[in-house]
């Protein structure tokens, strides 16, 4: 059982599956009402809502379907954000990979990532950023990735799109810091979800590199969200924070 926080509302993008649904879970439990969007993944968004909603009978959850791919379904969220009167927290989860060699990308396919992963997220933010001035008390917080600040083989383009995200925040969290206003990054290494499930067969390998030997858990990441998202954390703004088993931290190899 939770304690509530009178009301805090915090939205997520991406929440029905994966790390957007560890974020959603470890918020809830932490007291919070939680609002998130899912595009294709209907079930397991209703089945993670009824489980809050008897779980947490104190707090109000919802759930919107929203392809931010198009931009309509971005203003339609945006509109929903900036009605919101007690909107306290913005998360944005909701990503997309493409695989391609740096020297053989698609730019259409390019900007289709980065309207999603980039893109949707500033007409997102712009929308939510206003009740939380008002209020003088938010948080915003990107799901980036460790690909922004180290090769990432045959996935440039997604890398160059959390690259844009870590700057983008980073300029944000200046901006907004005197309205009361966090904005930090937290950067994933290899999280097990459906994300990675094309690059199974390389798993064993890839956690030989990790330094603590596996991949992070959903929930891992949705704790660090949590915290970032509590008032212990009003100190933290602009900030771009691993957490990926110290494989950034590491050369690569072991004597
Ligand atoms: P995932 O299991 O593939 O889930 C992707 C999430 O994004 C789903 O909730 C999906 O919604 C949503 N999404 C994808 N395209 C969308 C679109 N066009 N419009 C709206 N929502 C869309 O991936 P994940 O591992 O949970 O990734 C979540 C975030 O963490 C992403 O930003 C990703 O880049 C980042 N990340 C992941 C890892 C990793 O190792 N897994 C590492 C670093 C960073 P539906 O399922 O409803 O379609």
């Amino acid at each position: 059982m939770s304690t509530t926080l009178n009301n805090k509302q915090v939205f997520v993008t991406g929440g029905g599956r994966g790390i957007g649904a560890g974020v959603v879970r470890m918020l809830a439990k932490e007291g919070y009402d939680v609002t998130f969007s899912y595009r294709s993944a209907e079930t397991k968004a209703d089945t993670l809502l009824s489980t809050l909603i008897e779980q947490y009978p104190d707090q109000n959850f919802a759930a919107l379907r929203a392809d931010f791919a198009m931009r309509e379904d971005v203003e339609k969220i945006a509109a929903h954000l900036s009605k919101s009167n007690q909107l306290y927290g913005f998360v944005h989860n909701a990503g997309m990979t493409y695989d391609a060699l740096a020297p053989m990308v698609d730019q259409s396919r390019g900007e289709d990532l980065m309207q999603v992963n980039f893109w949707s997220m500033t007409q997102l933010i712009k929308a939510a950023v206003r009740p939380m001035m008002r209020e003088k008390s938010g948080r915003i917080i990107a799901i980036g990735s460790i690909t922004a600040r180290m090769g990432a083989q045959g996935n440039a383009t997604y890398a160059a799109t959390k690259g844009a995200t870590a700057s983008f925040m980073k300029s944000l969290s200046v901006e907004v810091a005197r309205k009361g206003v966090t904005a930090n990054v937290v950067s994933p290494g290899y999280v097990d979800t459906e994300m990675l499930a094309t690059y199974a067969d390389k798993r064993e390998a890839v956690e030989k590199r990790i330094p603590i030997g596996r991949y992070a858990k959903s929930n891992e990441i949705g704790s660090l969200v949590a915290f970032l998202v509590g008032p212990q954390a009003a100190c933290i703004t602009g900030a771009e924070i691993p957490i990926d088993g110290g494989l950034s931290a590491s050369i690569g190899f072991k004597n």
